[in-house]
């Protein structure tokens, strides 16, 4: 027969037992409090767009003190920033790096151009990379401003701690 005993809530959907170094959660919210404390994008830039895209990795506006570190190989990353226009020769190479990424992996289209084309509406440009690939967040702006960019990360961290059940391979 079990000992029933006291917890007392110290955070959202997190419950010690008093006196104890014991605490009680989710296996969710532990798997996503960790994967969205630790983004990783690949260095992957575009166009104009990737100029802000790394003015906000720099001293600045400081990524790194979300966890968010860009990684030179799609082996080693868990989110895209499709920082730029993306042309149709190109979009078949950006899916290719895409698909080199590891499950769970999260989409991020950072300007106009990578939201619907922008101002490029014309036979060689992609109008918009949710045509092959799933967008997470989109960031509207030419370009957008670093903090416009560290808001949608944002936003991808609290869309990844509501998921559920997202621990293996699939979606
Ligand atoms: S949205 Fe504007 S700044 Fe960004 S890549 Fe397109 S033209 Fe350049």
């Amino acid at each position: 027969m079990g000992v029933e005993r006291d917890t007392i809530e110290i955070a959202d959907g997190v419950k010690q037992i008093p006196g104890t170094p014991v605490f009680i959660t989710k296996f969710d919210k532990v798997i996503n409090w960790a994967r969205a404390g630790s983004m990783w994008p690949l260095t992957f830039g575009l166009a104009c767009c990737a100029i802000e895209m790394m003015a906000t990795g720099a001293s600045h506006y400081d990524l790194d003190r979300f966890g968010i570190i860009f990684r030179a190989s799609p082996r080693q990353a868990d989110l895209i920033i499709v920082a730029g226009t993306v042309t149709k020769k190109m979009a078949p190479v950006v899916r290719r790096v895409y698909d080199q990424m590891p499950e769970p992996k999260y989409v991020v289209a950072m300007g106009s151009c990578a939201c619907s084309g922008g101002v490029f509406r014309t036979y060689s440009v992609a109008q918009g990379c949710d045509q092959f690939l799933p967008v997470d967040v989109y960031i509207p702006g030419c370009p957008p401003r670093p903090e416009a960019l560290l808001h949608g990360l944002l936003k991808l961290q609290e869309k990844i701690k509501k998921e559920t059940k997202r621990w293996g391979f699939w979606r």
